[in-house]
């Protein structure tokens, strides 16, 4: 989109001036009375969702397959967690699945215990909804908590 006044790319604002709405870059935008500023920028991870571009997922069942792979190799929790440089009681949960692992994580002992835990997944197509709970915050969490505070 041309801004109406200069023709620079990018125009984003929308101004009235002398009855005339036009479609102006930033610049121009105090022309005349603005009646509509761009979009502000949402979330990047909703934004990336939205795109479907690829992410990195840890896949379902991480739990048992870290502490299969763990047992595999005979390695005690306390070890693997010094390892990997974790805390033994964080990685008791992870495997438990109290916890998700981060990315970082999650390579640390990919690596370690020649598994796989991440899986590209193009979100924005369909998501997994069910068994979410303890699985990191959906936009569904996020709405409910807000509700509830709303209610408080
Ligand atoms: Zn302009």
């Amino acid at each position: 989109m041309e801004c109406e006044i200069c023709g620079v790319e990018g125009a984003g604002y929308v101004v009235l001036v002398e009855g005339a709405k036009l479609t102006v870059c930033h610049d121009c935008s105090g022309a005349g009375k603005l009646l509509r500023a761009p979009q502000p920028a949402r979330d990047p991870a909703i934004q990336s969702a939205r795109a479907g571009k690829a992410e990195m997922e840890v896949v379902d069942g991480y739990g048992s397959i870290i502490a299969d792979a763990r047992k595999k190799m005979g390695l005690p929790l306390e070890v693997l967690a010094e390892r990997i440089n974790e805390k033994h009681s964080f990685l008791e949960r992870v495997e438990h699945e109290k916890t998700l692992p981060d990315a970082k994580l999650a390579h640390k002992l990919e690596k370690e215990l020649g598994i796989k835990l991440l899986q590209e997944v193009s979100s924005g197509t369909a998501v997994d909804v069910k068994d979410r709970q303890g699985k990191g915050m959906t936009l569904g969490d996020i709405l409910e908590i807000q509700m509830k505070k709303k209610k408080d």
